[in-house]
């Protein structure tokens, strides 16, 4: 299923066409990760801008072909780790490696990424609308666990049990985000840029205008509108998890894309979970996380986590604002 669109919406983007203050602008968007991704970068010099988006492409190329499960593209990439499951040690490339070990190094367990399994008996009843077995879920279920893969961090190896299948969706474009960035920010000519992978959003320096980037965080129940505009400065970045992009529906019920680990059904306890932080992994890793756990949870999480602010709406629709954010989020309505 492809994602057409971004779940954020880009207020007003530095794209002030031509120059300010002989400021040059360049934007480029491609379909990779299985998301649209934008680049906007304003610079000193048009080539070297352009140079810089292009460089920060080939950084998103180069994670997607590491941590891409549905697609070999080269030898130590998530799919071939994915096949080597019960086959003992296999070495991984560095990106895949650094993202299981930032993983294997935080307590939480409503975000796993051994939920390959689960995730494909969902995959095929979304193609034909249809709603697993109970028996089809346990079975797929027990294929999935923290357990199911261990590291060995002196020769950078991955151990997969049997049967077992990690699925990266739930961190992998936050990381590109940063990583594109780092690779952005090392050409002197750009002075700033917002890369947009699908919602996963960070941004450099400040606008031409030298005001806030302003973000449009979307109405999960109408999508077409907004539920407020949050302000980002230099550095920051944001995700959202939502119920309303990868989902389908059987009579009435709607299964997003998002399942609860415990359980193997689809999270029910948020509809949009958004998440501000300096890293755009943090923020991608806690979106997803905060849209599994029970209201309170998560705004505990929210509140015991000093890198991250957040937005979560719940089924409800009620809004949680954390306080850090509540200078910076104006509510639409
Ligand atoms: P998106 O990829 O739509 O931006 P997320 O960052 O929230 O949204 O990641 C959702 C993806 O993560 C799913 O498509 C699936 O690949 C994977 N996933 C689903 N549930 C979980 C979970 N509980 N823990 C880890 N990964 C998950
Ligand atoms: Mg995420």
């Amino acid at each position: 299923m492809k994602k057409l669109l971004s779940s954020l919406l880009i207020i007003s983007s530095l794209l002030t066409t031509g120059c300010f203050f002989k400021q040059q602008s360049y934007q480029d968007t491609r379909f990779l990760m299985d998301t649209i991704i934008t680049i906007s970068v304003t610079g000193k010099d048009q080539a070297a801008i352009k140079n810089a988006t292009d460089e920060a492409f080939i950084a998103f190329k180069e994670v997607e072909d590491e941590t891409d499960r549905y697609k070999s593209h080269k030898p130590r990439d998530l799919y071939a780790l994915n096949q080597h499951n019960g086959q003992g040690p296999f070495i991984v490339g560095d990106h895949l490696y650094k993202l299981l070990l930032m993983y294997k190094e935080q307590p939480y367990t409503a975000l796993d990424l051994s939920l390959g399994p689960i995730i494909d008996v969902w995959r095929t009843h979304g193609e034909t609308k249809t709603v697993p077995s109970l028996e089809e879920i346990k079975t797929a279920l027990a294929k999935c666990g923290r357990d199911k893969f261990s590291l060995d961090t002196t020769n950078h190896t991955v151990t997969l049990t049997a049967g077992s299948n990690l699925d990266l969706g739930a961190i992998a474009k936050g990381y590109a985000v940063d990583y594109a960035a780092s690779v952005i920010t090392k050409n002197k000519a750009v002075t700033s840029a917002l890369i947009n992978a699908g919602g996963n959003i960070k941004v450099i320096g400040t606008k031409a205008n030298g005001k806030p980037w302003r973000i449009g965080i979307q109405d999960p129940r109408n999508p077409q509108e907004i539920l407020g505009i949050l302000e980002m400065k230099n550095g920051q970045a944001i995700a959202t998890s939502g119920d309303y992009q990868r989902y389908y529906e059987v009579n009435g019920v709607r299964y997003c894309h998002i399942l609860d680990p415990a359980t193997g059904q689809p999270a029910r306890n948020a509809i949009s979970t958004t998440v501000v932080s300096s890293s755009a992994l943090t923020a991608d890793f806690f979106s997803t996380l905060l849209f599994v756990l029970p209201h309170e949870e998560a705004i505990s999480v929210v509140k015991n986590t000093p890198q991250i602010e957040a937005i979560i709406v719940n089924p409800k629709g009620e809004i949680y604002v954390s306080p850090g954010l509540r200078n910076t989020f104006t509510k639409e309505k």
